[in-house]
């Protein structure tokens, strides 16, 4: 497989580059990103070859019919992380929580959110690249919330890769705070924020762009990198459990091969309903991809009307913040594929300079040939949550958006699958909130308290992180980032 540009090429990037390539430096010419050039149709025969195959055997032959320039060893390493999940013979449960309402779990794996679907495995590709190469590579990463501490769980005392998390100071949940700073490996380290999350991936990308840091670091032999979610190294392993989650449903006589159904996806960078659209895209019978958002709605409003517009937006802060966006990155992908290099172009620069572009009526059309959209607010949210609860399903605030999407957009009578990409430890004060109408908790009050209410244990790895030692204890005013990187680089 290679990968093309999404702006087009500018005659300095390379017009093509291997998967590898595109993994180690994820920006393509005038600030675009990399594509695949084709994807391969897979077809019914694909499906079928695969209808009792494990989540590994399925993502293996995925990843060799994509034809990714990863060895195989390495790609069977990167998938048995999957067997760190809590049922490692099936690490995404899919459950039946209405008549036509199928959810599918991504949450099962180490830091409990859909983040380690992809970077688990990620962590493996990108330290066996570097190892190849004889590169050692920092990785920076900017969090608010759970692509932090899936970040240090997949690199930690990994070779040939550092990793330097920005988390804004006092903006993360209790439970996300800790599964960061109490981190203890030499080749990571965490650094707190005054600020907020904002501020936090602007320092990012100031020195992502800055050339001075760059030949600071070449001087140590260290390259720069990005694990955010724009990396294709990312994308791929999000097709996979799209096509898993289909074959569940045929496993479980929801439906038959072939049936047309919905993905339900919660989306901020739009990072997870891209892998849905690639998956449809290489023949999984989906009749429509429905995006779910918060607050937060510029997706919701492009799908709805053809206008990307931030003229008056800000982000606002919501109870499901791992969806606080308005630049959802990965759409830019979702506009190549639909009106090609020229426009991509012409839309991002505009999205840029104006903070606004307009599809035409029939651009529009088009995309809403494949997505529907709608949002949830905080309280409708809640009201979701309480309500599957009392028939017997605990779910979070991100995966609860998709409830009121699938009221609104799920038309015709298919099955839907909802993503799930949070387990309730990790938003707890919000669902105790929704559960029994108790205020400002804080996390630890609010995980024993649903533990009792929902006769459910908390996991081992939740619960200990309130007596493991902090060993990350770094808090630093953005101006000094630069300085105390390069301490810790020394
Ligand atoms: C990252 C995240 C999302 C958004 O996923 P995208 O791929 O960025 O659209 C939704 N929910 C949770 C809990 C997340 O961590």
């Amino acid at each position: 497989m290679k990968f093309i540009e999404t702006r087009g090429n500018d005659g300095v990037h390379p017009g093509e580059v291997t998967f590898s390539e595109a993994i180690l430096s994820p920006i393509a010419s005038f600030g675009g990103l990399y594509i695949p050039k084709e994807l391969p149709s897979l077809g019914e025969e694909f499906l079928t070859k695969h209808l009792n195959s494990s989540y590994k055997v399925l993502a293996k032959d995925l990843l060799t019919v994509l034809g990714i320039d990863i060895e195989p060893l390495v790609i069977d390493e990167a998938l048995s992380l999957y067997d760190k999940f809590d049922d490692p013979s099936n690490p995404v449960p899919v459950v039946k929580v209405r008549d036509d309402l199928y959810v599918s779990e991504l949450y099962h794996g180490p830091t409990r959110a859909f983040k380690d679907m992809a970077l688990q495995p990620f962590g493996v590709v990108l330290s066996s690249i570097a190892q190849k190469r004889g590169d050692e590579y920092l990785i920076l990463a900017a969090t608010s919330g759970d692509t932090g501490p899936a970040a240090l769980d997949t690199f930690k005392n990994r070779a040939n890769v550092r990793v330097v998390c920005l988390y804004p100071d006092g903006g993360t949940s209790d439970v996300q705070r800790l599964q960061m700073v109490t981190e203890d490996a030499s080749n990571l380290k965490v650094i707190g924020i005054h600020g907020d999350f904002d501020d936090a991936q602007s320092a990012l990308k100031k020195l992502l762009g800055s050339a001075t840091f760059k030949a600071t670091l070449k001087t140590k032999n260290i390259s720069l990198s990005a694990a955010n979610s724009v990396n294709f190294g990312r994308i791929i392993f999000q097709i996979i459990y799209h096509i898993h989650s289909y074959l569940e449903l045929v496993r479980q006589n929801a439906i038959l091969m072939g049936e047309k159904i919905y993905l339900d996806v919660p989306s901020g960078n739009f990072g997870n309903a891209l892998g849905g659209y690639y998956a449809t895209k290489m023949g999984l019978p989906v009749e429509k991809i429905i995006i779910a958002s918060n607050e937060n709605n510029v997706l919701t409003r492009l799908i709805n009307t053809g206008h990307y517009d931030l003229r008056n937006d800000k982000v606002i802060p919501t109870t499901s913040p791992a969806m606080d966006i308005l630049i959802s990155s990965n759409v830019e992908r979702i506009l190549f594929d639909f009106f090609g290099a020229v426009r991509t172009k012409e839309l991002m620069q505009k999205l840029e300079n104006d903070r606004f572009y307009a599809l035409s009526d029939d651009e529009t059309m088009k995309l809403q040939g494949m997505f529907s959209a709608d949002y949830c607010n905080g309280s409708e949210g809640k009201g979701y949550i309480k309500e599957a609860y009392d028939s017997g399903y605990l779910m979070d605030p991100h995966t609860a958006t998709c409830f009121k999407a699938y009221d609104c957009c799920a038309t015709k009578p298919l099955k839907t699958i909802v993503y799930s990409t949070a387990e309730w430890t990790k938003f707890s004060p919000t669902i105790a909130n929704a559960l029994t109408g108790e205020k400002d908790a804080n996390d630890i009050d609010a995980l024993q308290s649903i533990s009792a209410t929902a006769k459910l244990p908390i996991p081992e790895m939740i619960k200990g992180l309130f007596t493991k030692p902090i060993t990350q204890d770094t808090v630093i005013d953005k101006e000094d980032i630069e300085v105390e990187i390069l301490k810790f680089l020394s």
